[in-house]
């Protein structure tokens, strides 16, 4: 009732007081930044540097959104870096607008007066500015006359999605209280659920109603997905927060930083030192974002592998007058300049990259796709990753081409593509005065041939799934019972048959040793053993914060998980008597933090061997159906299914959500039915041990890992400096299951350890593991 009550309220009281409403108008109106492109896209001096194109509309008014490259050949793409500068995305904030329209006319100008500088960014890089990606906000913000009425609010943010789909446009002149509209710097699909919802108060920050629910933001991001850019830069202006600072990707929780995280911080504290503010006495203030919503930078940076900035631009006087206009742009532009340069290595700024080109080995092409990991060699000799689990792959362009703005330093990279021999090199040196190429060419797999027979015990007539997981890549094929030649490009293959009713099949075959292997699969009906769909928790019992609700078992009510979760839910023990061999299916989605948080399901014979063990530490929210074998199980009895959870004191997401949970199993020793001259081998998930989370890496004062083993047994941990020397050492008795060991950060002796890398080392009887500790130093 209120959501129908309120914008009503809101219109009136916006009729009564509205203000006359004047901007400067040195301001571009959106009609006045089409036109001024349009006029530029005429001149024909300009069009072998210039192309001006529309990349897509406003969600709804169907607005143009222009952009404007500049680059030689601009209306192809070259192998060339890029880089992307975004003037407005809320609309009251029209002084970045500004910026790139200033950044336009100074590229133009240059080329106009034959510029040195101008020229070779002209010929070596592509230069794309998007002027407004927000035209509905922006014409709201200079008013317009619309059916008899005049519609203008100079601190309208947003677009003008129709929020409570009532036909009016529920807007009200002065800060916030905006009902309808979506803030397009929320609608970002990474962490977009963390974003805000429409309350009551103040609207502006309104995420919209699913991830790139708005046009806008998907505009910018299939912009981003044709494109690679280096650089990409969001101009914004702080209406109440902090004035002229650069955000960056990113600092959760003061304690959780992005993979690269040198890097991009380098860059900004560069970027922002060559920014001079408005007083004059100083520049720009860098800062990690602390926020966590649906943002463009976090987006760009993790998705796209951009090193992305939001600068907020000029002081709380979001709109002055053009003296300070002016002003503003001339010395952002600098900012802009810069990041060119740097993806540029142009003379006189750090030219640290490493870049090349990524080729077949027998052929010679150049390889679209592929993906490159870096690694840094930190002060401890120890290599770091560049990238993180949050992250898509960084994939070579449509040249083959890679490149990586580096800091000075060593380096290892690693190339792979489906169907390739992954290629690594190591110690390759950056230099600050030139960027380092290094191309790769990879080796391409032999075609091997696989003969597979399929076939069921009963003679049914059945429809096959039969998903392949391997070097070649994952792909899956809907076939009925015969025998078919296939030809995968990897040495070996993991092959998983699944068919109604049917106890489902998973192979790992040898496929190099003579060119040709065979898999002959007789599909054996399954028994359910144990199903559940959560319609009441009669069946399970345990601690923490489970429940019921959709008809889903979920890891707690509330939409997120909470900081320190440590909770546990066993079912009840089911027969398997005479069974060979069991499987699990879930139907689920997840969502944990990236590593650190855990999730995990464990089946147990009733005397409490481990029979099989999963676990996930990341995020498939879309959801799936995913199965898991134990190996034979002969003998066993009855067996029981246990689920944890277990969280960090940091960063939290939606956790668990299981719709279904099968365990199937077979009377039949099937294990394959081995072709003689090419042995198939049964394989399982099952872990006997695992290391399961980690309380704080990097730590500070003290840590704890979690990790869990099958049976009780004593283990011995010991704890090795970069040296490889041991600073301590200690045995515990471990339970069976989860056990938890906390460190100090001390020697044996009581000695407080200075900060770096350690390496943990786990013992057991069958298990060891190594986890590398990043020990810092606690601040004041
Ligand atoms: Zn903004």
């Amino acid at each position: 009732m209120r959501t129908t009550i309120l914008p009503i309220i809101i219109l009136l009281l916006g009729l009564q007081s509205l203000p006359a409403q004047t901007l400067d108008s040195r301001y571009h109106t959106y009609e006045e930044v089409n036109a001024y492109l349009d006029s530029l896209s005429q001149i024909p001096l300009l069009q072998g540097i210039l192309s001006v194109q529309e990349i897509g509309r406003s969600n709804n008014e169907n607005l143009p959104i222009m952009a404007a490259k500049l680059s030689d050949n601009p209306t192809v793409d070259e192998d060339e870096a890029a880089v992307l500068f975004l003037g407005q995305c809320h609309a009251e904030e029209i002084l970045g607008l500004e910026i790139s329209i200033g950044l336009i006319d100074t590229l133009i100008h240059g080329f106009q007066s034959h510029n040195s500088h101008i020229l070779a960014i002209l010929q070596n890089m592509e230069i794309w500015i998007v002027p407004t990606y927000n035209p509905e906000g922006l014409r709201v913000v200079h008013g317009f006359q619309e059916d008899s009425t005049w519609v203008q609010d100079i601190t309208y943010r947003k677009n003008r999605t129709d929020n409570n789909q009532n036909g009016i446009f529920d807007y009200s002149p002065g800060i916030g209280y905006d009902y309808d509209g979506v803030d397009a710097n929320r609608n970002y699909s990474f962490n977009w659920i963390h974003g805000d919802v429409l309350g009551f108060g103040d609207y502006d920050y309104f995420r919209g109603t699913a991830p790139f629910s708005e046009s806008e933001s998907r505009t910018i991001r299939d912009l981003a997905l044709s494109q690679f850019f280096t650089f990409s830069v969001a101009y914004h202006s702080a209406r109440s927060g902090i004035p002229e600072i650069i955000y960056y990707p990113w600092e959760w929780d003061e304690t959780k930083y992005p993979p690269g995280y040198a890097l991009i911080d380098n860059i900004a504290q560069e970027l922002g030192s060559r920014i001079i503010n408005e007083a004059g006495d100083g520049h720009y203030a860098v800062t990690p974002g602390k926020t966590m919503r649906g943002n463009t930078h976090d987006w760009f940076y993790t998705q796209t592998g951009s090193l992305s900035y939001l600068i907020e631009v000029g002081t709380n006087n979001l709109q002055p007058g053009r003296t300070l206009i002016n002003d503003t742009v001339r010395r952002n532009l600098i900012g802009c300049f810069y990041l060119i340069d740097r993806a540029l290595g142009y003379p006189t700024e750090n030219r640290s990259q490493l870049r090349g080109i990524v080729r077949n080995a027998v052929t010679g092409e150049e390889l679209e796709g592929a993906e490159i990991k870096f690694w840094k060699l930190n002060v401890s000799q120890v290599y770091v990753p560049q990238e993180g689990s949050m992250f898509a792959p960084r994939l070579t362009d449509q040249f083959g081409r890679y490149r990586h703005i580096a800091q000075q330093g060593t380096y290892k990279m690693v190339v792979s593509m489906a169907g390739f021999e992954p290629d690594t090199v190591l110690g390759i040196t950056t230099s600050s005065s030139f960027a380092t190429d290094h191309d790769f060419s990879l080796n391409p797999y032999p075609e091997n041939s696989l003969e597979l027979t399929l076939s069921s015990s009963d003679g049914a007539n059945d429809l096959y799934l039969v998903e392949f997981d391997d070097a070649a890549g994952c792909d899956s094929q809907m076939v009925s019972a015969g025998t078919y030649q296939m030809s995968r490009r990897a040495p070996t293959t993991t092959v998983s048959i699944f068919a109604p009713s049917k106890f489902p099949q998973r192979h790992t075959l040898n496929l190099a040793n003579n060119g040709n292997a065979g898999l002959s699969a007789v599909l054996v009906p399954s028994q359910s053993v144990f199903m559940d769909n959560f319609a009441d928790m009669s069946h399970w019992s345990g601690n923490g914060n489970w429940s019921v609700s959709e008809g889903k078992l979920k890891t707690q009510p509330e939409l997120f998980y909470s900081d320190n979760t440590h909770q546990t839910l066993t079912s009840q023990r089911f027969n398997v008597t005479g069974m060979q061999q069991l499987a699990i299916t879930l139907q689920h989605q997840y969502e944990v933090e990236w590593d650190l948080d855990t999730l995990a399901m464990n089946l147990y014979s009733g005397d409490g061997m481990l029979l099989l063990s999963h676990h996930w530490i990341d995020q498939n929210w879309e959801g799936l159906s995913q199965t898991c074998w134990t190996s034979d199980i002969a003998g066993v009895d009855s067996a029981y299914v246990v689920l944890t959870m277990n969280t960090d004191s940091t960063v939290y997401f939606r956790g668990w959500q299981i719709e279904e949970l099968t365990v199937f199993g077979t009377d039949s020793t099937f294990t394959g039915i081995d072709d003689d001259e090419h042995p198939v081998e049964t394989t399982t998930f099952a872990y006997s041990a695992q290391i399961l989370a980690i309380e704080s890496n990097p730590m500070q004062e003290s840590t704890a890992i979690r990790f869990q083993i099958p049976q009780a047994e004593r283990v011995t941990v010991r704890v090795f400096n970069v040296l490889g020397q041991e600073v301590y050492q200690t045995r515990l008795s471990a339970q069976s299951g989860v056990n938890n060991w906390r460190w100090n950060g001390q020697s044996n002796r009581g000695h407080r350890l200075a900060a770096g890398v350690y390496l943990v080392h786990f013992q057991a009887r069958d298990w060891h593991a190594t986890q590398k500790l990043l020990k810092i130093t606690t601040q004041g």
